[in-house]
This record gives C-alpha cells, structure tokens and sequence, in this order.
C-alpha cells in the first residue's frame, strides 16, 4: 500500500509525445534550424572562467565546430565556494523544471542542429533524446510531494557524450528536484548542447549558485570534481573503468557516507530461441546493435540463435543490415550515423581488423569521416568478447537447446548486467529465463534500446552500475539524506 508504480508520477501528463518526422510541417520547422548559430561553452559559474580554450568537433568530419573555454582546478575551487543548495520549496522546484521542459521543447531546432553537429546525431535520435530530456525534467519534478528529506548539499554531475542532453539533463534534475546544488561536468566532446540545456535552465529559474556548467577534461576538472571533501555526493554516466576510479578518488578525499551514483557500460546479449518470430526478431536485433551507431550502452553486443533457426537467421540479419544506410546524420534516409571521433573510430577500426576472420558481414560505409562500416562478426560465445565495443558491431553465437542454462551464466559470468533481450514464444521460458539473468533491464520479445522514463526505470548491476534506476521512483530519493520514500523497481 502507498507504493508507486513507476509511471504513476507523471499522473495525467503522460511522457513527451516529441515530433513527427513524417509531417512535412514539421520537418520543415526542423530544416529550418539546420543552419541555427551554436553557442559558445564557456563555464556558466558564478566565478568567471580563466581555463584555455580547446576545439569541438564534428564527429563526421572532425572539422571545428566551436572554440569552448575549459574551467581549471581553480574555476572549479571558487564555483564550489560560490555554490549553494537549492532552498526554494519543492512545488516551487517543481514549477521551474517544468518551466524548462517547456523551454527545452521550444528551443527544439538550436537543439536538434546542435546535437547533429557536436555529437553526430540522426534526426530521430535527437528527436528521441529531447523527448527523454523533457521526460526526466517532468518526472523528477512530479516527485516533489514525495520529498520530505533534506538535500545532500553538493552534488558532481559527471555525464556522456551518447546522451549529451538527456543523461546530462537527468542526471541535474535528479539532484535539482532533491534541493541540492549542482556542478556539473559534461564529456569533453559535447559541452556545446549542455550549455544550451544550463542557460535554459537557469532562465526557467534555477539560480546560478545552484547550478554550474564546468566543461573540461576528466584529468582537471573530472579530478577537481571528484576530489574535493565538500562535495556531498557523486553522479556519473559512462565506463566502467572511470567510474572505477572515481570511486577510488571519493573513497580517498571524501565523506564516506558520500553516495556515487553511477551507470557504467555493458555486455548485453539477446537470445533467440527457434519459436520466435524471425521477422520480429530480426528487426528487433538490428535496432538493438545498430540504431544509434552502436554507441549506447544499452546496445545489443552479443546474440545468441538456437541453431536449428540460425542458418536462416542469420541470412535475414545480413539482409536486414544491407538496407541500412550510414552517413550524414542530418538526412532522414540515414539509419548510422557517425562514430563519437577519431579516437573511437580508431579503437573500432582496429577491433575489427584484429577480428577479421571472425567478419561474416559487413554493410559499405563512407570512405571519409569517422563512420565503422556496421559488422557482424561470429564468436562461440560471450566469452569471446573481451571488453564492450562501443560501436555498430554484433557478435552472433549459436546455441543448442539444451545449453540454454549454460548460455545464461555464460552471460551473467561476464559481470556486467545492463540490458538482455529475449525473443521467444515459450511463456514458461520467458519467468525461468527472466529470473535467471543478472541484468537491470530485461526485454521481451522487442528490441532492448531506449527505456522509457517512467515505464521502464533504467540501470544495471554488477560492473554495470550502483543503482537507483534512472527514471524511475527511486532516484531522487538518493540524492537525500534519509529519505522516505522507498518502492520496490
Ligand atoms: N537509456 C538508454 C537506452 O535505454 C541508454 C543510456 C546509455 O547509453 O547510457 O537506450
């Protein structure tokens, strides 16, 4: 009794219906924005900034998008002096987030344009991400008559470039919602669309003191960040192996009772039985490993297909990746775009070339620009997978019916627990299964990307992260102390 069912929050609002990309109204609106001036980065504190000044790029070309005045330790030191916890009440909170969300929905074509040129975005995985960005504003603010604890105090927001408005923004809800201040770091590569979303926010309302942008890099103001003892609590998206070493540096600096909130990456794997539908499932796998060029940590790495149906399966998954087209990300006609930047296109590039008889297929990608051609490679199993490419590149094993218990702990072995997919017609089958699998998120007969804020809370466990899921009731209750609220996600 009194619990709250993840969706309950939004009561009659519902999630953000977003833009419909087959209404030429609407598409036009959008090409309008294509050639929209980007902003400039600088740190948005109440200290100013006396960092250098480092290029962004565009992930297709790596041409310069913008110049971005970097904080320094110093502009990280006196922006933690000037900070100060959110003291408006929360239904007032509440009104302001809202207020951004709306603001945010408004400024839809800087968004759009930005998120093209500074983190390679399709149009409809911007579209996606305003739409998730808006969500988490509305859903943490809903939150507020929940909120009867006292903030933390000051909280590090440390976010990724695949989600560059939407974890960022989520992640500075949260705490915002819970009457914290924020200081928030975003990656390196996209600092230009975090600038947008901080202006937008302070605007709508949230004092300068209670949030600061401080772009940088990890080594100076990640570290700064995270290693400061007045700051009261931590919250990360990205790799297992930086959140590896904030946690070491928070465990050396900080108060312990300081909780580090992170999501981190992934090895996630899909099992197709031979009861599933194919045309389901192929569609499903292909969205999973490829939509967004491979770079969520939700993606599909590793699929597994009994193999009385795989021959065929297979040659449906080759035939489904032939349609794909990789390239601008702003034409409607593309479904890849590109990869973050030169380094990551290197790292892949490399991957595959190691693996080269393992290839079974490989779609025609653009000869210029940071693309990864998608690929699929054949392995004998999770096992083979040393570490999450973070990429448009599959990995397919088969598996004998009677393994399908030894497939399960091969993949909760790996220790990673983000994301699974499941297709299969056996209703028994999807309870053992379900039950079995170590995994935060675990999807059924669908494809196993893009959690719906309020429907599907989203994080992993293990190497994959601490816990609570994003978007869900249990997130802005860990950003403060004693909090009254707990429900079961
Ligand atoms: N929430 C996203 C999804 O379900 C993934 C987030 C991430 O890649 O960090 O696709």
């Amino acid at each position: 009794a009194g619990l709250l069912a993840p969706g309950d929050l939004f009561g009659a609002r519902g999630n953000s219906t977003g833009f419909d990309l087959t209404d030429t109204e609407t598409l036009a609106r959008i090409e309008a924005a294509r050639d929209v001036s980007i902003p400039d980065a600088t740190p948005l504190t109440v200290m100013p900034a006396s960092g250098k000044t480092i290029p962004v790029r565009n992930p297709v070309s790596g041409e310069i998008v913008a110049q971005v005045t970097q904080a320094d330790a110093a502009t990280v030191s006196a922006a933690i002096e000037q900070a100060r916890p959110w003291d408006a009440p929360p239904a007032e909170r509440a009104d302001i987030l809202r207020r951004a969300a709306d603001l945010y929905e408004e400024n839809f074509g800087g968004i759009f344009a930005t998120l093209a040129r500074e983190a390679g975005k399709s149009l409809p995985d911007a579209v996606g991400e305003l739409r998730e960005a808006v969500d988490f504003l509305h859903y943490y603010a809903a939150q507020d008559e929940v909120l009867t604890a006292a903030p933390r105090g000051l909280i590090t927001a440390i976010s990724p470039w695949n989600f560059p408005l939407a974890i960022f923004s989520g992640q500075i809800a949260a705490a915002l919602m819970a009457g914290n201040a924020v200081l928030a770091k975003p990656a390196e590569q996209t600092p230009l669309i975090a600038a947008i979303a901080v202006r937008l926010l302070h605007q709508a309302g949230v004092p300068v003191s209670a949030l600061q942008l401080l772009p940088g890099d990890g080594g100076t103001v990640g570290a700064a960040l995270t290693s400061d003892a007045r700051i009261n609590g931590l919250v990360f998206t990205g790799s297992t192996e930086t959140a590896k070493l904030i946690q070491k540096s928070m465990a050396d600096h900080l108060d312990p009772g300081a909780p580090l909130i992170a999501e981190t990456g992934g090895l996630n794997a899909m099992i197709v039985d031979s009861t599933a539908l194919p045309e389901q499932a192929v569609r499903d796998i292909v969205a999973s490993a490829f939509q967004s060029a491979g770079q969520r940590c939700s993606a599909l790495r590793c699929l597994y297909v009994q193999e009385d149906v795989a021959p065929h399966l297979i040659e449906m998954i080759k035939g489904a990746m032939d349609e794909l087209r990789v390239g601008d990300p702003w034409q409607l006609s593309t479904d890849v775009g590109p990869v973050i930047d030169d380094e990551a296109q290197a790292g892949i590039a490399e991957y595959l070339k190691t693996n080269a008889n393992r290839v079974i297929h490989q779609v025609s990608a653009p000869e210029s620009g940071h693309f990864i051609a998608p690929s699929l490679l054949r392995v004998e199993g999770i096992a083979d997978l040393e570490r999450e490419i973070f990429g448009p590149v599959l990995h397919v094993a088969t598996f004998r019916g009677a393994d399908l218990d030894r497939v399960i702990e091969a993949i909760n072995a790996k220790g990673y627990g983000l994301t699974f997919g499941l297709h299969t017609r056996i209703d028994t089958r999807v309870q053992e299964v379900s039950d079995a699998i170590k995994v935060g998120n675990a999807y059924v007969n669908r494809n196993q990307i893009g959690a719906v804020v309020g429907s599907q809370p989203f994080g992993g466990e293990g190497l994959s992260g601490t816990g609570p899921k994003a978007g869900g009731p249990n997130y802005v209750p860990r950003f403060v102390l004693d909090a009254q609220v707990t429900t079961p996600e």
